[in-house]
């Protein structure tokens, strides 16, 4: 709970339910009877880290352990920030109120590149240093972990250690390993060599890395024999038996996501080739019908929420997805609860399961057809056919929609300008089908940012200048008004492109950006391209190189030294064949042996 000497500042912020704690379903615990103290921090508002289901599933696992209390923390609006910078209040933890500072461990999870210079932001306002070389013994561990980190290089130096995968049981080994390491009176540094012995664990401080005269890496390599080469993600195997919270603090203020998260599987079968979060999230892993159903049964009677949705990267992919909708529907109907499946794909969506959906929710229909013609559809692997996107169009009108929103990027590996106006012409023809009823499209077009581990991590991203190029271009060839045009920031993407791909000399850059106090990057009213190109000319790091340049397969890439178990041959092959133009199946229909079935040398079925 928040501690008296805070009080009077909630009085001068928006939204002050983010900073008091004591929200229902808060775990609590005796802090002089646990041996680690260990704060979960999100590096983004209240709102959106209350939302965050790994968040919750992981300090469920911790607060399991007896000798641990886990807390959580987000980042201070500016407002609040500025009100703390001013009292000389340090930054907290919701729960017991108390600094971070005093905590033995400092856990971030990094869910997007342009929340780095918050995590940092939060280190300074907790008063913890920033950098691992500069933090003593009575310094908190700090971990990161999240899908960043699986190119976690541009923020290497503020971390002592990064969780690498799925951390329901590595981070439950890293906390029991510090905890004896620490009644054993060890150092940091002797418990760090020994936790980067647990799979999963990527202690940068153990790693040299040289470059090229080019810039380009010439090597990462461990300075020590016993440290390994490459550090291997985790995953957990059966996903039946993975730790579910069913109880979790509920938020006092609404949260983006309020209602119940069921994760229904992890991974994918589709190898969409822009998406890292695809082929990082690999193997796909099925939780059973029967596990979910007592699992949604239990989150409901525990939270009170009248709304559950069903998590996964593409819902409809899941094998029991009638039985599943069938079954919660035999009891959620009566309790009034809503269902909601976000993330369905266009080419899986059939009458029958959009009447059971829209029967409990009219929530809006979304589709992501990606890009505009059949050809850049087939090079990005997104194998979904014009006809189909017309066929679930139609099924969405017939059955009542009035909208549907279409998602596309700009930017792709190989786009010429046709593939641009036929974003304009599908919506059009969409409109066309159908534009005697009172129907409309809305098309949504983000920037392409090439992702490591994926097929496209070789490309380049086109300019800026290109980009907006492209958005206008396609403003200009979107002439219905049932069609609603919305594009994202040309430079926010840039920005991103830049840190998704970056090595560890973007470090200076994140430093010099918080000493000039960016913040909130990704949100429009604290983004500033002009700040950023600034910091970068002032660090010496050339954005373009790190964005805009395509990169040889023989190259070093900043992440070579992590494995999320899907091989660089395959991403290769990958990316030769979409420059052919040519599609690779889904995992269902064949294997097309990335490798991630051979994930610590157990072989694995997972389609
Ligand atoms: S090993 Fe085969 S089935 Fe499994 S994720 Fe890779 S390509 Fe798909």
């Amino acid at each position: 709970m928040i501690k008296d000497e805070y009080l009077p500042l909630l009085k001068k912020v928006e939204r002050p339910g983010r900073y008091t704690g004591g929200e229902f379903g808060c775990t609590y615990k005796d802090k002089n009877a646990v041996d680690l103290r260990m704060c979960f921090c999100f590096p983004d508002t209240y709102e959106i880290g209350m939302s965050n289901l790994g968040v919750k599933i992981l300090m469920h696992c911790l607060n399991k352990l007896d000798f641990l209390w886990c807390e959580r923390a987000y980042a201070p609006w500016d407002d609040m920030e500025k009100l703390l910078r001013e009292n000389k209040l340090p930054l907290y933890a919701l729960e017991s109120g108390d600094p971070l500072c005093e905590f033995d461990i400092v856990a971030f999870t990094l869910q997007y590149e342009l929340s780095y210079t918050n995590a940092v932001n939060m280190l300074d306002l907790a008063g913890i240093p920033w950098y691992s070389a500069e933090r003593g013994e009575d310094d908190p561990l700090v971990i990161g972990g999240g899908p960043c980190a699986y190119n976690p290089e541009p923020v290497a130096e503020f971390f002592d250690l990064f969780s690498i995968g799925e951390g329901e049981e590595h981070l439950c080994e890293i906390a029991s390993l510090y905890r004896e390491c620490r009644k054993k009176g060890m150092k940091k540094a002797e418990f760090l060599r020994l936790a980067s012995h647990i799979k999963g664990t990527y202690v940068p401080s153990l790693y040299d890395v040289e470059y090229n005269e080019d810039g380009t890496v010439r090597s990462i390599a461990p300075k020590y024999e016993d440290v390994p080469a490459v550090v291997e993600k985790r995953i957990i195997g059966d996903l039946d038996k993975a730790p579910f919270p069913a109880a979790f603090e509920m938020p006092y203020i609404e949260a983006v996501h309020d209602r119940v998260t069921l994760e229904v599987f992890r991974g994918c079968i589709r190898g969409c080739r822009f998406c890292q979060a695809g082929m990082v999230y690999r193997p796909y892993r099925e939780k059973s019908v029967d596990v979910l159903d007592e699992c949604a049964r239990q989150s409901i009677a525990a939270t009170g929420y009248d709304e559950m949705s069903l998590a996964s990267l593409s819902i409809s992919d899941y094998s029991h997805i009638d039985e599943l909708v069938d079954r919660l529907l035999s009891w959620t109907e009566e309790k009034k609860v809503g269902l909601s499946l976000p993330s369905m794909r266009i080419d899986a969506f059939y009458a029958e399961l959009m009447k059971k959906v829209m029967s409990v929710r009219k929530s809006g229909l979304t589709f992501a057809p990606e890009a505009g013609t059949q050809r850049l559809r087939d090079v990005i692997n997104k194998n979904v056919t014009e006809e189909e996107i017309l066929r679930s169009c139609r099924m969405a009108f017939e059955n009542g929609r009035q909208n549907v929103k279409l998602y596309f990027m700009n930017g792709l590996p190989t786009e010429t300008d046709e593939d641009i106006t036929g974003i304009a012409k599908l919506a059009g023809s969409i409109i066309g089908e159908f534009g005697g009823r009172a129907v409309g499209v809305t098309v949504s077009v983000s920037c392409f940012v090439p992702k490591p581990f994926t097929p496209f991590q070789w490309e380049a991203q086109d300019t800026v200048e290109e980009l907006k190029r492209k958005q206008q271009l396609l403003r200009s060839e979107i002439r219905s008004r049932k069609i609603t045009y919305n594009y994202h920031t040309a430079e926010v993407s840039h920005l991103e492109g830049v840190f998704a791909r970056g090595d560890r000399r973007l470090c200076k850059a994140v430093a010099e950006a918080v000493r000039r106090g960016q913040r909130f990057d990704s949100w429009d009213e604290f983004f500033s391209a002009e700040n950023w190109h600034d910091i970068f000319a002032t660090v010496g790091i050339d954005e373009s190189f790190y964005a805009n340049r395509r990169r040889e397969y023989g190259e070093i890439l900043p992440w070579d030294h992590i494995s999320c178990g899907v091989s660089k041959r395959f991403l290769i092959n990958e990316s030769e064949k979409a420059r052919r133009g040519e599609t690779t199946p889904d995992c269902r229909t064949k294997c097309s042996a990335c490798g991630a079935n051979q994930l610590g040398g157990e072989r694995r079925c997972c389609r």
